[in-house]
């Protein structure tokens, strides 16, 4: 399997270049030249033998064939998904009247980034220690992907791990706890005295600045490597494989997003052959994919903060692997498209080449109070807590589900005690945190608060790293 740039502009790649390159040298996102077909038959004869493992080894298989091994691949998955607190790893939850909730959430981090996260780190040693080579990650974190990705790298030799986070309270206790009481030599928590935009720009530059880039070997765990949405693809298949019965009728998911990865996987899913019917795209207030599933329009407006801050984003960077389909996998018209749209603020897509979107393809923003008013309805309902990224999925799904004898799956990405402020104001009780972590407030903490300030930080990674 080669991948391509949606740019078309830059070097096809193997899969072991596409993991540690993250963005194509032209700008765009890499994806695999052509489509394998997934087999159902290979994957569960009987229901006993619907491991998730099992399918996930199968499902991926086709994408990494030709740079692993296929019993260290394995080896790989089966210890990535015994993090798992759960023994089905990621459990479909029935709702009644056809509804499943799939719960995502059951990693060390307690949110659904840990599904692809926990490979991606296996994978990354795997293919750095065959090198010989060192990496040094430094990423930014809103929350959510900072501990995830501080859990799948943690005690990995080859690797140094720097996160920034904003400080001054932008984080949640518990997000700050889970990043900054990991006991790990290689994991150093930068506090930075500023806004996400902030450490995000700061990350950036570090990007940019080509010789120091070079000299630490700098490399990210961003949702736009390919090799997360390719462990992603994993659970859409198998959630369709137990749901679509004999006949293979076809099965619909609800997908919280933010950055289109997670959804964009489901899209991957069905491209390889997984039956699937609807996707139902759940935004909340920061409604930019809203508006492109309406008309094909996208125009950029400014984040707003809101109950879901994991989707607390305007420019979705995985839209343009959707776009590149739509496109007809033509990297120049994908490259014109993203300047344009970068130039002026705001792009359509024609009509023609939109309209096969509209069939599958359908999106709703919800607003801070329909969140709470459905976290608060699931409780009162079924005595059940969900978070606040899980809620704008449900009321999503309660809200555009189009055909009530078709199957519908929607994703719960996160544990409701990584939210616990929303989750109470809505229900009156205080999620508890999973054994694993009970004791997160006793743990002593390690991080280094630093000035918004790139020279500081740069010499902070220098001379940290050794
Ligand atoms: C990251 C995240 C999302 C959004 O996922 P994308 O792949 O960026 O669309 C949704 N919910 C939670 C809890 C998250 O952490």
């Amino acid at each position: 399997m080669r991948y391509v740039s949606t740019r078309g502009a830059a070097p096809t790649l193997g899969f072991g270049d596409v993991l540690l390159a993250g963005l194509a040298t032209d700008g765009g996102l890499y994806v695999p030249e052509d489509w394998p077909t997934w087999d159902p038959a290979s994957t569960a004869a009987t229901a006993a033998d619907r491991r998730y493992v099992d399918v996930a080894i199968e499902v991926m298989w086709p994408f990494v064939a030709d740079a692993l091994d296929r019993d260290d691949f394995a080896a790989m998955v089966a210890d990535a998904y015994s993090t798992f607190h759960h023994d089905e790893v990621v459990p479909l939850v029935d709702l009644g009247a056809g509804h499943h909730l799939m719960e995502l959430f059951h990693g060390p981090t307690l949110a659904f980034k840990d599904v692809a996260l926990q490979l991606v780190g296996r994978l990354f040693d795997h293919e750095l220690t065959r090198r010989g080579e060192r990496l040094t990650i430094v990423g930014a974190t809103s929350g959510d992907t900072g501990s995830a990705a501080i859990e799948a790298c943690r005690d990995r030799d080859c690797l140094e791990v720097f996160i920034l986070y904003p400080g001054g309270g932008r984080v949640s206790e518990v997000q700050r706890r889970q990043m900054t009481t990991v006991d790990a030599a290689n994991i150093h928590c930068i506090e930075v005295d500023g806004t996400f935009d902030d450490c995000q720009d700061m990350v950036k530059a570090m990007f940019a600045d080509e010789a120091f880039r070079t000299e630490v070997n700098l490399g990210a765990v961003n949702s736009i490597n390919w090799a997360r949405v390719m462990a992603q693809v994993v659970y859409y298949v198998y959630a369709a494989q137990i749901l679509a019965g004999p006949g293979g009728r076809p099965v619909s998911f609800s997908v919280p997003t933010g950055n289109f990865g997670n959804v964009f996987a489901a899209e991957v899913a069905r491209r390889i052959g997984a039956p699937i019917g609807q996707f139902i795209v759940a935004s909340n207030r920061n409604d930019i994919l809203t508006q492109f599933f309406g008309d094909g329009a996208m125009r950029i407006g400014s984040v707003e903060p809101s109950l879901s801050p994991s989707m607390d984003i305007q420019v979705s960077s995985n839209l343009e692997r959707l776009i590149h389909e739509l496109l007809g996998r033509d990297g120049e018209a994908v490259a014109e498209f993203m300047a344009k749209f970068r130039d002026v603020g705001h792009i359509a897509m024609e009509s023609d080449r939109f309209s096969p979107v509209t069939e599958l393809w359908s999106a709703a923003s919800i607003d801070d109070a329909t969140t709470s008013a459905t976290i608060a309805r699931h409780h009162a309902d079924g005595g059940r807590l969900v978070d606040p990224h899980t809620a704008v999925g449900l009321a999503a799904s309660e809200r555009l589900r189009r055909d009530p004898t078709q199957p519908l799956v929607t994703l719960a990405t996160a544990h409701p005690a990584k939210f616990p402020a929303a989750v109470k104001a809505a229900t009156g009780v205080h999620p508890g945190l999973p054994p694993h972590l009970v004791d997160l407030f006793d743990r002593p903490e390690r991080l280094t608060p630093l000035p918004d300030d790139l020279a500081t930080v740069q010499a902070h990674v220098r001379s940290t790293r050794g």
